[in-house]
């Protein structure tokens, strides 16, 4: 039989780059050929070979009510029939605003746009043209998009500036960009000491699901929180991922912490182009035509978008949907670690609402340093053994991974399952 997943993937590399509209489709920090997905429905993605597998992808956490679910699916129809984009305000636009807003009261105003990256790079733009200042601080293994000066990793020494982490960034640009440790509160301590007055703002995913997933501690977030306000700077929540992800008010919520400013994607759009950035009204206010700060979009706030957004959003707020995706996420991590403990293999996960992390280590990682010291090559073995036998985690060990509403008791149990085989077997 021919493998149609290999014969598209040849078809793609001669026209697309490697294949793929973003790297890490690729498969190539875990080898093999990426599977091209067909369709979707519930918890179940089918390859072009029609091969189901169950998905703890989920479009990279957009997906938490479960893959084509039938009322997001109606609401893109109908909106779809009353016309695709009009560059032009609408009420869908003020309702998901609203919506927003109610659940994460942190956020006074603010805009739609059509991409995370969008959102993290204008908001970045913001915290300067508030502050006057040009300075940014970034931790180590935390994404925030792939705008120049966000592209940035750590320098040699401990307060060095960042180094550009893609070809095709001026270091001009990331030479304003202090990359540190992700929890490391005197480094943060010691990076205000000697440039306060002039950081702009702090940019930071409260949970990281970019490096796995990795948590922040308390005392980091509450230093976050405590140092910026000392010295004028916005603090930036990114939670691109972690909004309606890991609780319905988000990771703020989790950590009882305000931020300035929050951006929000994946889940905000259920699946479709959505991203959002908002905070305080008078640092929103500096946002061009109130103020200087510019920022524009032909797509922003596009009418099928923000159908499919605010249906989510309505689902995600019904009774026990987080109390149910906590559980079913719960299940799985627990269930994971007795199936590694009873085979002998070093391992371990974590699990925040509906967002999981699976460590090839004895401790759950606190930075960027732990995650690379894991056992990377345990990941790729117990990735394949699981794709093999139908289950799809995020092809690289720096992913987090993603529970759905769809995901039943049931399913997680048969994951539990096919992981004792290959666990076994490592
Ligand atoms: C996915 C992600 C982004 C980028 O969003 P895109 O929609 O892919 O541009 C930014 N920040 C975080 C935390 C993300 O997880």
């Amino acid at each position: 039989m021919t493998n149609r997943n290999e014969v598209l993937f040849e078809r793609a590399k001669k026209i697309i780059p490697a294949g793929v509209n973003s790297p890490v489709r690729a498969f190539g920090s875990v080898g093999g050929v990426p599977r091209f997905i067909q369709r979707a429905e519930g918890a179940f993605v089918w390859d072009a070979n029609e091969q189901r597998y169950i998905d703890y992808v989920g479009s990279w956490g957009t997906g938490i009510v479960g893959h084509a679910h039938p009322e997001v699916v109606e609401a893109v129809r109908e909106a779809a029939l009353g016309g695709l984009s009009f560059g032009a305000p609408t009420e869908g636009e003020v309702r998901i605003a609203e919506e927003i807003a109610k659940l994460m009261p942190s956020v006074e105003s603010l805009r739609l746009v059509s991409s995370g990256t969008e959102a993290t790079m204008t908001a970045i733009r913001l915290a300067r043209g508030y502050t006057g200042r040009d300075k940014i601080i970034k931790f180590e293994g935390c994404y925030h998009g792939h705008s120049d000066s966000l592209l940035v990793k750590a320098g040699s020494g401990l307060l060095t500036f960042g180094n550009p982490s893609s070809a095709g960034v001026p270091s001009d640009l990331t030479q304003h960009t202090i990359v540190l440790a992700y929890n490391d509160v005197s480094g943060l301590e010691q990076a205000f000491a000697e440039f306060g007055e002039q950081i702009a703002g702090v940019i930071v995913e409260p949970f990281v699901g970019n490096m796995n997933l990795v948590r922040a501690s308390s005392d980091f977030v509450r230093t976050l929180r405590h140092i910026t306000e000392q010295h004028g700077s916005v603090l930036i929540y990114d939670e691109v991922m972690t909004g309606f992800r890991v609780a319905l008010g988000g990771a703020q919520s989790l950590h009882g912490i305000t931020p300035d400013l929050t951006t929000m994607g994946k889940v905000i759009g259920g699946g479709m182009p959505l991203a959002a950035f908002g905070g305080k009204r008078e640092i929103m206010n500096c946002i061009s035509p109130l103020g200087g700060v510019y920022q524009a979009g032909t797509l922003s706030g596009n009418p099928i978008a923000v159908a499919a957004g605010l249906k989510t959003l309505e689902i995600i707020q019904r009774p026990q949907f987080y109390e149910n995706l906590s559980a079913r996420c719960q299940q799985l991590t627990t269930g994971l670690i007795q199936a590694a403990q009873e085979n002998g293999v070093t391992f371990n996960a974590d699990a925040v609402g509906g967002m999981f992390g699976l460590y090839f280590a004895k401790e759950h990682p606190k930075s960027y340093a732990d995650m690379a010291a894991s056992n990377i090559d345990g990941f790729k073995t117990f990735f394949h053994g699981m794709l093999n036998q139908g289950v799809a985690f995020g092809p690289s060990a720096y992913e987090a991974g993603f529970v759905s509403a769809a995901h039943t008791p049931e399913l997680i149990d048969e994951t539990i399952d096919i992981a004792k085989k290959v666990f076994a077997s490592m």
